[in-house]
């Protein structure tokens, strides 16, 4: 059995910097949470997601995370110092230096870290389908730089999601995906449906703000497809766990 707790960043890794994506492995919750549920208010019991998250950030050795109310927008909240659940709405979370640590849940949405080389600053993204046609990875990079940031700087790591193997949208939702960017269409298959390939649109997004082809790394898995590893909404519905996307800066010299 697969007890793996979570998948790791090899670029952000190369920089100093700890980029990290809960699997569902090696939790104590129950079905259908289980068993490394890390989503609040979804049904689970609290002590079980807390204890989670413990093992979690002891396993990878990283401080707790400032995590945020997450509503499928674009909108950003910059964190500060020891994290905690702010009870502000933000789908970009924006930390500064040292030792700082962001995160976001998904459950098939696409989650996005991001650490600047120069600044040191760092941002987790929530990009599902409405945030993807928000554009949310150019607000992300938009706003990294109007703290100094420059988007030369900026390395990208862009997490398991639901692949367009099963991602599958209505021609409504297929039509607000092609128009987020110029190309982003070229992700946007036909076959019976409209299949979207979210991955592919917002590292379309982030190339499109500069970002260089080298400084963005992919991990491919689809949360739908592999259900021993990760939680699906679209395949178990509302009643299932959250995952976990964390980055964390470099500690203080
Ligand atoms: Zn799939």
């Amino acid at each position: 059995m697969n007890d793996r707790l979570f998948l790791s960043s090899d670029l952000l890794a190369q920089h100093d910097f700890t980029g990290i994506f809960s699997l569902r492995h090696g939790g104590v919750s129950i079905t259908p949470f289980d068993s490394l549920n890390l989503g609040l208010d979804i049904g689970d019991d609290e002590p079980h997601v807390q204890e989670n998250l413990g093992t979690l950030l002891k396993t990878a050795g990283i401080p707790t995370p400032h995590q945020a109310i997450q509503v499928h927008g674009a909108g950003g909240l910059m964190c500060q110092g020891d994290g905690y659940v702010h009870q502000e709405e933000a789908d970009i979370l924006i930390g500064a230096k040292p030792a700082c640590a962001v995160g976001v849940r998904t459950a098939d949405c696409l989650p996005v870290l991001l650490a600047d080389l120069k600044t040191g600053m760092i941002a987790a993204v929530h990009a599902g389908w409405r945030g993807t046609a928000k554009c949310i990875a150019k607000a992300a990079i938009k706003s990294l730089c109007s703290h100094g940031s420059q988007a030369e700087h900026i390395l990208a790591c862009i997490g398991p999601c639901i692949g367009p193997c099963c991602f599958e949208v209505d021609e409504a939702t297929a039509e607000q995906l092609a128009d987020s960017c110029s190309g982003a269409e070229g992700y946007i298959k036909f076959d019976k449906n409209f299949h979207a390939d979210l991955a592919a649109i917002n590292r379309l997004q982030l190339l499109r703000c500069g970002v260089e082809p080298h400084h963005i790394e992919h991990i491919k898995a689809c949360t739908s497809c592999l259900k021993d590893d990760f939680f699906s909404y679209r395949r178990d519905g509302e009643q299932t766990g959250r995952h976990l996307a964390i980055v964390a800066g470099r500690r203080a010299p």
